[in-house]
């Protein structure tokens, strides 16, 4: 992109270019629309040699779904730059600034901008995540089924997942970590033992690898258990920032602050809509190729009506 491209004003700048951007994209490139997404290129599934669970495309990799992705996207001429949005300022329409320098304005805003996951500090979680480290049995169960889990109670939502992942192995072991034992109700530890799911009380002090695959999970009392695989919970850090910036309502949720969005994603600044994990941690990758879908088809729409009010109003 020149300079002189970069003064023109474009109809939708598309701030990430994860599912949810590229999707939009590729709605407003089909919609004739001036359309350019700027994507810091970090999808959050990186971590994963696979992607499972999105119709006609369950198991492939992450890094070629986005790169078809880019291929479509191209073809109706949107463009695409690798860069970081640093800030985004709303006049009569939206300035926006990237890290490399250099300046865009854009009439509309779709931010989709994605979440990054705090993962819990245990030593050999963070190189394992996505892996044998995984934290959606929806999208790693099968692969791993009937192998002996692990699951490391490490957010709010532990319990629930210690369950959830007895659906696809009845061998697991919940490791409370610095969860006192006392911490679980009555209901939670009758239908951990109705799941046939053991409770193993106990800091967790490092993750055990071997021939570079997990092999157990060590304790503090220097206990090891054999796991093949090991459950955790990251904290959702909603990349929100630019959102925040421009004013947009939040919702403060047990896990993040996402902004508060209409069912087209349009969030309570006028012209800015969001999609994907920017709205919700639990968007898996068809859900924010839909909610980019849905942003875009609603700003043609917009768009338009208010190019035809400026006609009539002279
Ligand atoms: C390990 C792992 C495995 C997963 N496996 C599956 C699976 O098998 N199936 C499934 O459906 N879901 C899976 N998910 C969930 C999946 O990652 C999300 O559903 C999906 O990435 C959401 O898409 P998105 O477009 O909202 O965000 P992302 O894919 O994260 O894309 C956001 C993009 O915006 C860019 N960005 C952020 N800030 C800026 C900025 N300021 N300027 C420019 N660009 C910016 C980022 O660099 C990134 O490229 C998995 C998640 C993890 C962590």
């Amino acid at each position: 992109m020149n300079e002189t491209d970069r003064n023109e004003i474009h109809d939708v700048v598309v701030v990430g270019g994860g599912a949810a951007g590229l999707s939009a994209a590729l709605v407003l490139g089909r919609a004739r629309q001036r359309t350019l997404v700027v994507d810091a290129g970090e999808p959050r599934n990186a971590p994963s040699a696979h992607m499972q669970g999105y119709l006609s495309r369950d198991g492939m990799s992450p890094a070629g779904f986005l790169a078809l992705g880019r291929e479509e996207i191209a073809r109706y001429g949107v463009e695409l730059v690798r860069d970081r949005v640093t800030d985004v300022t709303r006049g009569e329409d939206f300035t926006v600034v990237l890290e490399a320098g250099g300046v865009v304005r854009a009439r509309r805003l779709i931010v989709a901008t994605g979440l990054k996951d705090e993962l819990p500090d245990v030593p050999g979680v963070a190189e394992r995540f996505g892996q044998d480290v995984l934290h959606c049995p929806f999208c790693h169960g099968w692969e791993v089924r009937d192998e002996p889990f692990g699951v490391l109670a490490s957010s709010a939502m532990s319990v629930h997942q210690a369950l959830m992942v007895s659906q696809w192995s009845k061998n697991v072991t919940f490791f409370l970590h610095r969860v006192a034992e006392e911490e679980l109700t009555d209901q939670d530890l009758r239908r951990l033992a109705a799941a046939g799911v053991d409770v193993v009380p106990g800091e967790v002090a490092e993750l055990v690898v071997e021939d570079g695959r997990l092999a157990g999970v060590r304790l503090a009392d220097g206990t090891t258990h054999a796991r093949s695989v090991l459950f955790v919970g990251p904290r959702p850090l909603p990349q929100t920032s630019l959102l925040e910036r421009l004013g947009a309502e939040m919702n403060e949720t047990p896990f993040g602050a996402y902004p508060v969005v209409d069912p087209t994603g349009l969030t309570t600044v006028p012209g800015v809509w969001a999609a994907g994990n920017a709205i919700g941690f639990a968007e898996q990758v068809v859900h924010a190729a839909s909610g980019g879908y849905r942003a875009a088809a609603a700003i043609v729409g917009d768009l338009l009506m208010s190019r035809l009010d400026a006609a009539v109003d002279g």
